[in-house]
């Protein structure tokens, strides 16, 4: 197995097979730059690229943003991905020197990390048969569950990008309409335990991606809370869809994981009946199989509670599928760009990815270890998320996203 020279716990979510791609300052150093993590290091690939350690100079590590790297394509990120594997294996790597290691190591605990991407469009996908089945129950009647478009197509809609937050971010309580002359600070405001996967090179307008090129087109992943007010969902949601529901934030984490580092992890997603159309046809394992977890901590609790165990590998459409068919009008995407998987709950009732299902619309409240109980989130709840594919001796992971529930703005009408 690959070993780096830097110690890491077999539990780390940042080995040297992962490599994820983040952006941080320091307070010595101010500028938001380019790194990467290893264990509980970060190493300043800007310093790297300056001392040449790259083979050539690319110049974009000193950005404040990803998308620059992003754009180069996917030979770009494999050629610095092998050069970093050597700089942190070799036994002659030039990181061994104290001097070095001074000037580009950073413990993590040292660093803050900002928004990794400037991101243009932000795509919510609906793409978890389970979740799916579970809303379509609660909202219109078993009989009516899956729309009869679902099964032939990722169900999707146009988010906000401008909300897009990092983890860490506190989360403002909306206000919104729930039912006619009714305006109030949302009464079920909901997490979904989602995966963002970003655009890398994007596609012109009217050039559809094909299914067989999807998967080079994605940089790679995050973790993704999609925040949601199910009381203003409920009301405004038909014919359109989500709007005020959703748009006031979306959290991701700070560090996007590699497809190069998540390809060992891939697997058979579930079968697909009735057959999807050629267009949105491959002949490949294009599931992954992630475990994921979310966490609640109400302000009266001393420890965070784990209240959902999920895994991506349930995802009935792929993210290969996704973006052909996003692009299948030859819609454009462009490099930045992030997707939202849709909330990934898996069969069980302790695997459902939002409150909504969890507690069915409120009928079933979650019993917290300190006595107290949750229907949907409370004025300093905490939710956090985790996700990490294990390997053999070794672990992938994502760290976590994180966010706690301000109440709402006074309602300045009154
Ligand atoms: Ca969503």
């Amino acid at each position: 197995m690959l070993k780096s020279f830097i110690e890491v716990h077999p539990e780390s979510d940042f080995p040297i097979q992962n490599l994820p791609y983040g952006v941080f300052s320091t307070k010595a150093n101010p500028n938001p730059r380019i790194g990467t993590r290893i264990g509980g290091v970060a190493i300043d690939l800007s310093i790297l690229d300056e001392e040449n350690l790259f083979g050539k100079r690319h110049g974009f590590f000193a950005d404040a943003t990803l998308n620059r790297f992003m754009s180069a394509g996917r030979e770009v990120w494999r050629e610095i991905r092998q050069r970093l594997t050597g700089l942190l294996s070799s036994d002659n790597s030039p990181l061994k020197d104290e001097a070095m290691q001074s000037r580009v190591f950073v413990s993590v605990e040292e660093i803050q990390m900002h928004l990794p991407v400037a991101i243009g469009d932000y795509t919510d996908f609906y793409a978890s048969r389970e979740h799916a089945t579970n809303v379509g129950i609660m909202f219109r009647g078993k009989e009516n569950a899956l729309m009869p478009n679902w099964l032939y197509l990722p169900v999707g809609y146009h988010g906000r990008a401008s909300s897009v937050v990092i983890s860490g971010a506190d989360v403002i309580r909306p206000r919104g309409q729930v039912a006619p002359h009714e305006f109030v600070a949302s009464r079920s405001l909901d997490f979904e335990l989602e995966m963002g996967f970003f655009i890398g090179a994007g596609n012109n307008l009217g050039e559809p991606i094909s299914i067989e090129n999807a998967r080079e087109h994605i940089f790679g992943m995050t973790l993704l809370n999609d925040w949601s007010a199910r009381d203003i969902q409920a009301w405004e949601y038909q014919p359109l869809g989500p709007f005020l529901a959703k748009n006031f934030a979306t959290t991701i984490s700070p560090w996007v994981v590699t497809m190069d580092a998540l390809e060992p992890f891939r697997v058979d997603g579930p079968t697909q009946d009735p057959a999807p159309l050629p267009y949105l046809t491959i002949d490949s394992a294009n599931g992954y199989d992630i475990h994921l977890e979310v966490t609640l901590q109400t302000p009266a609790m001393d420890a965070p509670q784990t209240i959902s165990r999920s895994n991506m590998k349930h995802l009935y459409w792929s993210m290969e599928q996704m973006l052909a068919h996003h692009t299948v009008t030859g819609c454009n995407m462009r490099t930045g760009d992030l997707c939202g998987t849709g909330t990934i709950s898996g069969p069980t009732e302790d695997s459902y990815g939002s409150l909504l299902e969890l507690t069915w619309r409120g009928e079933k409240p979650i019993a917290l270890p300190n006595g107290e109980a949750r229907k949907f989130l409370q004025d300093g709840d905490t939710v956090t998320m985790k996700g990490y594919c294990q390997g053999d001796g070794y672990r992938v992971g994502f760290g976590e996203v994180t966010g706690k529930i301000l109440p709402a703005l006074a309602d300045r009408r009154r």
